[in-house]
């Protein structure tokens, strides 16, 4: 593996997750929402983990920059970022299938909105946000640089730190006992740990 290759493997990567994703967001624009919390702060959160997913790794990938923060790279750790990144990938496209017409790029309700509790939700309620945490994992393994590797894990997670208590409580709001029986048997984000 060479720093090349794994600079194509996240470029490929994320063409990938655009691919899973824009069946999903077409369909999203079509289904009718009962409540909205897309507020100026929601969009906030979208900026900093699409700066730190997209902006930031791809302007390393295309242009070098910034070129002083580069380590030598480790051939192992791409190949580790390979994997990860084949897993989220993975797991992205399952979860966009279990949760179907419930799904939402910000924090709504829709019309006819279902709980979704079966397949790998049964295990954690927000395993989305787990395949874009390893999306970031990936990144960081496959970029040998301080600035562009993490990137991705401080912009995503401003945006899960930030957004999930309210999405909990959104959903809190809407199923009431049905939500809060769910929380209490599923982790965040990995089973039986967080
Ligand atoms: N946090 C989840 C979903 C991300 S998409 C995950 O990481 O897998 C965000 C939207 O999903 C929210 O607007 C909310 O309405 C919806 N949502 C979250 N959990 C849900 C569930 N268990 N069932 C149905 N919809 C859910």
């Amino acid at each position: 593996m060479t720093p090349e290759a794994a600079k194509t493997i996240l470029i490929i990567g994320a063409v990938a997750w655009f691919v899973i994703r824009w069946p999903h967001q077409r369909r999203s624009w079509k289904t009718a929402i009962r409540a909205s919390q897309r507020t100026t702060r929601e969009k906030l959160l979208l900026t900093c983990s699409f700066t730190g997913l997209g902006i930031i790794p791809f302007t390393y990938v295309f242009s070098g920059f910034p070129r002083f923060a580069d380590y030598p790279f480790q051939p192992v750790l791409a190949w580790c970022g390979a994997a990860v990144f084949a897993a989220a990938l993975w797991l992205f496209y399952r979860v966009h299938r279990e949760l179907g017409r419930n799904w939402s790029d910000s924090l709504e309700v829709r019309e006819q909105h279902r709980l979704v509790t079966a397949g790998l939700y049964r295990y954690v309620r927000h395993p989305m946000y787990t395949a874009f945490f390893m999306w970031a994992l990936a990144q960081l393994l496959l970029l040998p640089n301080w600035i562009a590797g993490p990137a991705g894990l401080v912009g995503f997670g401003i945006l899960f730190l930030f957004r999930v208590r309210r999405e909990e409580q959104m959903m809190l709001e809407t199923f009431g006992e049905e939500y809060r029986t769910y929380m209490e048997r599923t982790a965040r984000l990995i089973p039986g740990i967080f």
